[in-house]
């Protein structure tokens, strides 16, 4: 048995060979960065009006209009002092301008400008560089795309982008009571329901299920779809068997395949009968088969192991400390990850904390880490793991 720590501690130290591929940019969301990014040339890369207005060549109260430079428009025009063009948002503005004035602040009589208000030198022009030096690092290696730095890279010009590789996973659920939804059950049975929890869980952050495969609690069976699931993944994932129990073969059947075992049992409520091991560069997380014990596990031990396998610089769901909306008494003799909601940024640790309960997390939106027995009195920070 291991504490929460030294299993974190487990995952996070695994050495691990990381591919690199070329995405087109369209298709780099949520991956990180193999390279780190710098740019290419300077952010505005020429000099540009704010607004559509006037571009006006010094400061005036009124000038000649000499012409029009739309957004896109490739002219230069050469303005002369007390001369102005009319401007649009986005148009590049002529050298020797000294500010643009918006339209709303003008009057035009014929040729002439007129305005209401003195400009300021260098009003409402977006300066050559002004966002990014050429040559300027943007981003970091491990830096994973999010929709503003996949806008950031196209407005840099990048059609693809250097990233790695996410893991391929599959995933294995055991238990002869489970039937899959649609089907019909009889009495003794249940559905089947951690293959749909532990697929959305990982498409939530970015992974995809390759395949997933139910097998009965049988010593055989388990041992032989374990062998042909690490045929094809990266990651194996099993879900039930393997606690203490007389149909628990997940454990055995992982050692029957050649499986290390890193970790098995962390001191913790839920999730205590969960197993981690590697078999060369593949790694297997048994999950125990409880729905809220199996989908912790994912968020606090499987996440940021195929996070690490992708080349994330940062592992894990973001985690902050927030005040508590009552007191809380922990009646577990374990450090407990428990079900909580999170609302107008106040803590409630919800009904239903049992290990089989999962509607409790279906509503919540954080896992509120308690040390064993420990209390929280309104107001005391408890800290938490955001899941949504
Ligand atoms: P196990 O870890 O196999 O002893 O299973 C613990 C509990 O989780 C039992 O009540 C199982 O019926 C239930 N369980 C196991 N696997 C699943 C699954 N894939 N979906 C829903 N419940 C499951
Ligand atoms: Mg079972």
């Amino acid at each position: 048995m291991v504490t929460i720590e030294e299993a974190l501690n487990i995952v996070q130290q695994q050495e691990v060979a990381l591919q690199t591929v070329h995405k087109p940019l369209m298709d780099a969301m949520g991956y990180a960065l193999a390279d780190e990014v710098k740019a290419p040339f300077d952010m505005p890369a020429f000099d540009n009006s704010a607004m559509d207005g006037y571009a006006l060549c010094g400061i005036f109260q009124e000038y000649n209009i000499v012409g029009e430079v739309a957004a896109g428009d490739t002219i230069s025009i050469a303005l002369k002092a007390g001369e102005a063009v009319r401007i649009f948002t986005g148009a590049r503005v002529p050298e020797s301008a000294s500010a643009v004035m918006m339209q709303e602040k003008i009057k035009v009589e014929g040729n002439i400008l007129l305005l209401e208000e003195l400009p300021k030198m260098g009003q409402n022009i977006r300066k050559k560089g002004g966002e990014l030096k050429e040559g300027q690092r943007v981003f970091e290696a491990g830096h994973v795309l999010n929709p503003r730095s996949m806008g950031l890279l196209g407005s840099l010009g990048l059609e693809q982008v250097l990233v790695f590789a996410k893991p391929t996973i599959n995933l294995i659920t055991t238990g002869n009571e489970l039937v899959q939804p649609g089907q019909p059950k009889s009495e003794g049975q249940i559905y089947e329901s951690n293959s749909f929890a532990l697929t959305g869980a990982m498409r939530q952050f970015g992974f995809e299920c390759q395949q997933t495969k139910q097998v009965a609690d049988d010593f055989e069976a388990t041992k032989r779809s374990i062998g042909e699931a690490l045929q094809t993944c990266d990651v194996l994932l099993l879900s039930g068997g393997i606690s203490v129990g007389d149909y628990d073969f997940v454990k055995q059947a992982l050692e029957e395949n050649g499986v290390e075992e890193l970790f098995y049992k962390v001191f913790q409520k839920p999730g205590k009968p969960l197993f981690f091991g590697r078999k060369a560069s593949q790694f297997m997380f048994a999950l125990p088969g409880n729905p809220a014990s199996s989908l912790t596990c994912f968020y606090v031990y499987v996440l940021p192991m195929l996070q690490k396998l992708s080349g994330y610089s940062k592992l894990g769901l973001p985690s902050y400390h927030f005040p508590m909306k009552h007191a809380y008494e922990s009646r577990f003799d374990r450090p407990s990850f428990l079900k909580a909601g999170i609302v107008d940024g106040l803590v409630e640790i919800l009904d239903g904390q049992g290990s089989s309960m999962i509607q409790s997390m279906a509503l919540g939106n954080a896992l509120a880490f308690v040390e064993a027995g420990g209390k929280r009195t309104a107001g005391d920070l408890v800290e938490c793991k955001l899941i949504s």
